[in-house]
């Protein structure tokens, strides 16, 4: 058997971080947690907590609306979130970042306010076959009122997408490209320049599906060369309720406004009223304010780590998981693309993903097991459900091990 390696080759101050959030520290069923259902939701660190607990403390009031003291201080803990955002991600322009409730509201934005209005029947919307539910459900309903259809981009068995059969899928009668950054089953990550880049040669706009990239690796916006980029802020260690869309100026200026009501109008007459610029157009309602605040911290937080540290270690663990998981008899690995993060969907022959995960849960170890939001992806392996272990870098080798313990236990059980 595989042990932990003593030293691990990458220097990172794991029990350092571990300290900082305090979920982290407690048990469950007796047993120490061990959590790795992190593509699911992120624990959140303790400077999160904090500035949401402080927003409701020290500054609760409702954003844009109040010239009083603490309206101010939270409309600008609110757009310092967007700032931040805007610098995270490398937008050319903070107005070109509309806050959401999360990944779901931001491809929803984009389905109804700029696909809808420009598909024709015949026309189609290109997706594939490894996405979220999130990434291929709002299509489908645009596309039912329209006349529209929606085609999915193949993928190979390795878990990766047939790159010459999403392009032979751009043709004249797509309105817009879809793809997620990083699939939230198999960890794959698409080549999203590459796809813009072709996007582009065709004049076809391209959405990518950025909710599993954010937490993992640095997005540059402009580098990608994408039109669209939807995140969300409670994979990336922000609080729940959280998210954004990032899209080209142009493409926010010609959409129309999704949600009507306060705060993205600019008059309202009953002859007809004229709406803020973006990105307020798009942000009626009072948004989820302590929830921003949680997200400038979980980004000074991360920028603190650094993604060349965290994606150091979460590279090692993965490299680690996947060897101590290859030890164990009849367990298949759902997704082996050549460029991974660190999120493993496995089955064990005779075995059910939900009893593994409920007699997992026994003792202390968090995986999710079930159709992930991605029926299409289970119909092509064939199967009904997988397990998954995701990963973080606040995840230790030690973790790992405790995992493949209680695999190996539970697997004896089910035998
Ligand atoms: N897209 C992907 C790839 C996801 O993994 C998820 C959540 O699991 C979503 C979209 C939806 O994100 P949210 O529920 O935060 O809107």
């Amino acid at each position: 058997m595989n042990a932990k390696p003593s030293h691990p080759s990458v220097d990172f101050d794991v029990q350092r971080v571990r300290a900082d959030f305090p979920l982290l520290a407690r048990t469950v069923h007796g047993k120490p947690l061990v959590y790795f259902d992190n593509a699911n939701t992120s624990q959140k660190p303790a400077q999160v907590i904090e500035a949401v607990d402080r927003h409701y403390r020290e500054h609760n009031a409702n954003v844009a609306r109040a010239v009083h003291q603490l309206g101010e201080e939270a409309t600008a803990a609110y757009e310092s979130a967007r700032d931040k955002l805007a610098a995270f991600m490398n937008a050319s322009s903070r107005n070109d970042v509309v806050l959401t409730s999360g990944t779901t509201q931001s491809i929803n934005l984009v389905a109804y306010s700029y696909a809808l209005p420009r598909l024709q029947p015949g026309d189609a919307i290109v997706t594939t076959v490894m996405e979220h539910h999130a990434n291929i459900v709002p299509w489908q309903l645009v596309a039912a009122r329209s006349g529209g259809k929606v085609k999915p981009a193949p993928i190979d068995e390795r878990g990766e997408l047939i790159l010459e059969k999403y392009f032979e899928l751009l043709t004249p009668e797509v309105k817009l490209a879809c793809v997620a950054h990083v699939s939230n089953v198999l960890g794959t990550v698409n080549p999203v320049r590459e796809i813009a880049r072709e996007c582009r040669r065709r004049g076809i706009p391209l959405l990518v599906d950025g909710s599993q990239a954010m937490p993992h690796r640095p997005v540059d916006v402009q580098a990608l060369g994408c039109d669209f980029y939807a995140i969300t802020g409670h994979k990336m260690l922000a609080p729940t309720g959280t998210g954004a869309l990032w899209a080209k100026r142009e493409h926010l200026q010609s959409m129309p406004p999704f949600f009507g009501g306060g705060e993205m109008i600019r008059e309202v007459r009953f002859d007809g009223s004229t709406f803020a610029e973006p990105p307020h157009k798009f942000e009626a309602g009072t948004p989820n304010i302590a929830g921003f605040s949680g997200v400038g911290a979980a980004i000074d937080y991360v920028q603190s780590i650094g993604f060349e540290a965290i994606r150091a270690w979460e590279h090692e663990l993965l490299t680690y998981a996947i060897e101590r998981l290859c030890e164990i008899p009849g367990l298949r690995i759902f997704g082996e693309a050549a460029e991974k993060e660190p999120v493993i969907s496995f089955l064990i022959d005779g075995a059910q993903a939900t009893d593994m995960a409920t007699l997992l849960d026994l003792e202390g170890i968090a995986v999710r097991s079930g159709h992930h939001c991605a029926h299409p992806l289970m119909q092509y392996y064939g199967v009904p459900a997988t397990l998954r272990a995701s990963l973080a870098f606040y995840n230790t080798h030690e973790e790992i091990d405790a995992f493949i313990a209680a695999l190996l236990k539970v697997r004896k059980l089910l035998m």
